[in-house]
């Protein structure tokens, strides 16, 4: 058997996927928390019974060497030994300017990466330290960097480009890089199956990844012309948390007001805005449901918040794209929430949309599904996305 396993690690965490490259079906998933604190290991092989157990983890090195062992344990364990996984995919946050796609790991990628920490200075630090725990836990195991940036890098520079000081792009590298590529570079891939219009240059996609931390993204021949999100993940729409895009001004206007540090303002534009800053309730969509069904303004006002920000994106990308064939709703909201999804769709017939409402209100919740009316010019369809598989793919492909 030919395995891919699939790392996403942050700094306390490492997420890990095996995926069978031949069926592309998930064998075995699971988590290592409170790495650096104590340690908890959870496995779930999909044909059998979760497994958890709390294990000193000091370091990711111990944690790997923990997901390896139940991996491959004799008892619990899908693969017989090492040998069985082929190569390592790693989700990366920030590539930077360096990386336009995957790239396998060496000395010199993991080089490239540490350079762009400032850009993403959360995630790569952690992601680094997964790979360095993957490359010496597995030394002959080919590892793959997958960049959450990658796919904003086909963009014009017209696009990506902020209208500061030109210096401040070329000495900091400040540029739109968007985020979830992996997700809008699946999804996008799986619609333009759906249409049957594989290597078509001319096929225009719009997929808005509405979760906790939400993008719209459109391409044209399955390559990104724009993405909302920026330099960091707090530009485009409000979401969860984040405020999103607000009047730049906003920010020294505030700082003075209200005192605040870089720090301070930092907290609130990404902790304390978004659905959960205006609604003053949740920010979980869920929650926010609720409370407007309870009567609580706010929380509509929330909602409509979101719905009108993804409205004007689909809008903008259409004028951008000179046109859409087809319109993806993926992620937790985006799957999930046919009563978002409906307000979003509302009055875009102009657009070329005939929206199915209620076909899309009785849609089952988190499965593929086209929404739209046979005869619409634009297909609106819901695509689970998978960015694991996205990632095993790609480490497949450059690896094996
Ligand atoms: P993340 O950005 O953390 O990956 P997800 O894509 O998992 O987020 O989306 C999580 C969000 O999806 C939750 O905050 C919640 O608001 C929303 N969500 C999940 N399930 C539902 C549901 N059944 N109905 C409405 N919203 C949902």
């Amino acid at each position: 058997m030919k395995t891919i396993l699939v790392i996403n690690a942050g700094s306390s965490s490492l997420k890990y996927q095996l995926i069978d490259i031949e069926s592309e079906a998930v064998l075995a998933k699971g988590l290592c928390e409170r790495i650096g604190i104590d340690g908890k290991l959870t496995y779930k092989p999909t044909d059998g019974e979760k497994f958890s157990k709390e294990a000193p983890m000091p370091t990711h090195q111990e944690a790997i060497e923990l997901v390896l062992g139940v991996l491959t344990d004799e008892k619990i364990g899908v693969i017989k030994n090492m040998e069985d996984v082929a190569a390592v995919g790693h989700r990366v946050l920030h590539g930077g300017p360096n990386f336009t796609a995957s790239a396998l790991v060496t000395d010199e990628c993991i080089a490239a990466i540490e350079e762009v920490i400032p850009l993403g200075p959360l995630h790569n630090p952690a992601n680094l330290m997964g790979i360095n725990a993957c490359r010496k836990a597995m030394p002959n195991t080919p590892q793959v960097a997958v960049f959450d940036t990658a796919w904003g890098m086909s963009m014009e520079q017209k696009t990506f480009q902020y209208a500061l000081p030109y210096e401040v792009y070329e000495k900091y590298s400040v540029r739109r890089y968007g985020f979830h590529g992996t997700s809008h570079m699946f999804v996008t891939g799986e619609a333009i199956k759906r249409l049957g219009r594989e290597g078509d240059p001319d096929v225009k996609v719009i997929t808005c990844h509405l979760g906790n931390g939400s993008s719209v993204s459109c391409s044209k021949g399955g390559k990104c012309v724009d993405t909302s999100m920026g330099l960091t993940p707090l530009e485009g729409l409000p979401m969860g948390t984040r405020c999103g895009s607000i009047d730049p001004a906003i920010v020294p206007f505030l700082m003075d007001k209200m005192n605040l540090s870089i720090k301070e303002m930092d907290t609130l534009m990404n902790k304390k805005s978004g659905m959960l800053g205006i609604s003053g309730v949740s920010s979980d969509f869920r929650d926010l449901w609720a409370a407007k069904e309870a009567g609580n303004e706010r929380a509509a006002l929330a909602l409509d918040m979101f719905a009108q920000g993804v409205k004007r994106y689909i809008g903008s990308y259409a004028a951008e794209l000179n046109g859409v064939d087809c319109i993806v709703f993926t992620a937790g909201v985006g799957e999930n929430d046919q009563a978002m999804r409906g307000l979003i769709m509302e009055n875009m017939e102009y657009l070329g949309i005939d929206f199915d409402f209620e076909k899309n209100l009785a849609a089952p919740k988190g499965e593929e599904i086209v929404l739209s009316k046979p005869g619409s010019k634009v297909k609106v369809m819901v695509l689970p996305t998978n960015e694991e598989l996205a990632i095993a793919r790609d480490t497949a492909a450059i690896a094996l």
